[in-house]
């Protein structure tokens, strides 16, 4: 009866562990996204201010098209949808209708 008993709790026990392993592993892919997202943000940002810092609409009035259009092909979206995030999809209408609009004008 109390052998039964011990190997019930190691059996329960050795459940639990199973579970904890299942639970570290879902845990380890978290962070290693997490990782990754960080990198691909990191990333982002230092292409964002390389060519934000050579391409100002501000100081350099008149060309603000084609700064604009500068940051589109570097990788960017300039839609007010998603303005300054990496674009991973290609080509963004919302972008390409805003340069269209904004070449009109
Ligand atoms: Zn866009």
């Amino acid at each position: 009866m109390e052998k039964q008993s011990l190997f019930v709790q190691v059996a329960n026990l050795e459940e639990r562990i199973g579970e904890l392993y299942i639970e570290l592993g879902t845990l380890k892919q978290k962070i290693q996204d997490l990782i990754e997202e960080n990198q691909r943000l990191q990333q982002e940002n230092e292409r964002w201010r390389k060519v934000s810092s050579t391409a100002d609409p501000l100081t350099s009035a008149g060309s603000g098209i084609d700064n604009l259009y500068e940051i589109y092909q570097e990788g960017f979206h300039i839609c007010n949808v998603k303005y300054g995030s990496l674009r991973t999809e290609g080509e963004c209408l919302f972008c390409l209708s805003f340069l269209q609009k904004t070449e009109d004008a």
